[in-house]
């Protein structure tokens, strides 16, 4: 092998059979159930492993609890730069069988589209990962040509449910077989707007949950004796206060940069002339194109931090007055932000020292991955090949995935959802007759393989 070959030199990919063999791959793991719980991993994890084998790429195989599993499969490079992380999970979310029509374990194909429960989470990732992996090893490594870096493969359990059979384990157990620079996971989105592939968003950082309890106190007593500072009357205020309440509108890097790229294709131009006010930096702009967002509540999610009511307790019986009576918030703060500052103005804000705010779960912040980083330039740069139309904006999303975990051990990760899909597609992840377009598997797969492929030349 001469020692100056590079993966430029590699062969030509026959990208139709490419997209078949994904397809196969795709159908024969849909038909193995992964509902978690319990999960059963194993049986999907050992798929992968013999088609990984039969291709001679090195795997480890692991068994972090009865049936649950962990799959590493590796190709190397020639150590030039730190590896590249392809990552998917292969648990799936249990179905409501009564609403699907067709089997949601059936694996079928229908009109241009292969439905089962994973084909969009997560299996359909899993199955446009395995094909980069094989079409490397055959288009690149065993034709002689090297990467520069190791590309590593790894399929986990246990997302769906918490993670501690998956990333947590393997991060616990096996750091030194996931040390990366860049990392590629679920978590991003590439949208059709009214017919037409608008843009693939990049999740470089997200949100973060935190628990909080509010918590009212009064006087207890026979409810035939109405009591002035009575703890549920109180607590309903203190709500009352809260639900009124918006916490200040703040874009981070991240957020500026998804609306000022979004501003460029958006169709809606009310939409659009709000997208560009946000973006202008000038205050008095920012605030009336935030005003405009705010009425979709996915784009008021990521103008600031966001607060939901989830739970209300309180009283034993009907006739007592209770001597408290609590609601649990979820609150998810902007990256770098504080929660106790959330809070402090939470008690300004209900004004009443009989009413508690306890923080009761906090959670962990991570740095934001890079949008200028070269694994960033090179999804970009694989999309305007593939889409020149499209474009590709970092995205800050508003639920939590196992990237955070990554991005707090220094590695850069982005999250992928690289099949065009519209909305009404989306809302069909955890949902019934979940489905997948076979030709935005072919571009999902494409997508991966291009990206990697740049990041590891
Ligand atoms: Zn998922």
């Amino acid at each position: 092998m001469p020692a100056t070959s590079t993966s430029s030199e590699a062969t030509a990919i026959d990208w139709a059979a490419a997209a078949r063999e994904t397809v196969l791959h795709l159908q024969r793991m849909i038909r193995i159930d992964t509902v978690n719980p319990p999960g059963n991993e194993l049986a999907v994890a050992q798929y992968l492993d013999s088609v990984l084998t039969a291709a001679r790429i090195e795997t480890h195989l692991f068994e972090p609890a009865h049936g649950r599993a962990a799959l590493v499969a590796r190709l190397t490079g020639d150590g030039t730069r730190r590896p590249v992380i392809i990552m998917a999970h292969m648990d799936v979310v249990g179905v409501e069988r009564a609403n699907w029509t067709v089997d949601p374990f059936g694996g079928e194909t229908v009109g241009g589209y292969l439905y089962g429960r994973g084909a969009i989470d997560d299996k359909g990732m899993l199955a446009a990962n395995l094909e980069t992996m094989l079409l490397l090893k055959r288009h690149v490594i065993d034709v002689g040509a090297r990467l520069t870096r190791d590309v590593i493969f790894v399929a986990n359990s246990d997302e769906e449910a918490g993670g501690e059979f998956g990333m947590g384990w393997l991060v616990n157990n096996h750091r030194e077989l996931i040390d990366a620079e860049f990392v590629l996971n679920e978590g991003g989105r590439t949208r059709v707007v009214r017919g037409k592939p608008l843009y693939v968003a990049v999740q470089n950082t997200e949100k973060v949950p935190h628990g909080v309890t509010v918590t009212a106190h009064g006087p207890s007593g026979h409810a035939a004796v109405p009591l002035a500072g009575n703890a549920v009357f109180r607590l309903g205020r203190a709500l009352a206060a809260i639900g009124n309440y918006q916490e200040p509108v703040r874009l981070t890097p991240s957020t500026h940069e998804f609306f000022c790229q979004l501003a460029r294709v958006w169709p809606d131009p009310t939409e659009r002339r709000a997208m560009d006010d946000v973006a202008s930096r000038d205050r008095r702009r920012v605030l009336r194109g935030a005003r405009m967002l705010m009425m979709t509540p996915v784009f008021n999610a990521v103008l600031r931090t966001g607060i939901s009511a989830t739970v209300v307790s309180g009283g034993i019986r009907s006739n007592v007055i209770p001597a408290e009576a609590t609601a649990l918030l979820n609150i998810r703060t902007l990256p770098g932000q504080s929660i106790d500052a959330v809070v402090s103005r939470l008690r300004r804000v209900i004004n009443d020292s009989r009413v508690e705010v306890a923080i009761t779960q906090r959670g962990e912040d991570a740095p934001a991955s890079d949008f200028t980083s070269p694994m960033f330039a090179a999804i970009a740069e694989t999309v305007k090949e593939l889409a020149p139309d499209m474009v590709t904006v970092p995205y800050m999303s508003t639920g939590a995935t196992d990237s955070a975990r990554l991005r707090q051990l220094g590695m850069q990760a982005y999250g992928l959802l690289p099949f065009p899909m519209d909305q009404e597609d989306e809302d069909r992840m955890h949902g019934n007759d979940e489905r997948i377009a076979l030709a935005s598997l072919d571009f999902g797969t494409r997508l991966i393989f291009g990206a990697v492929q740049r990041i590891a030349r």
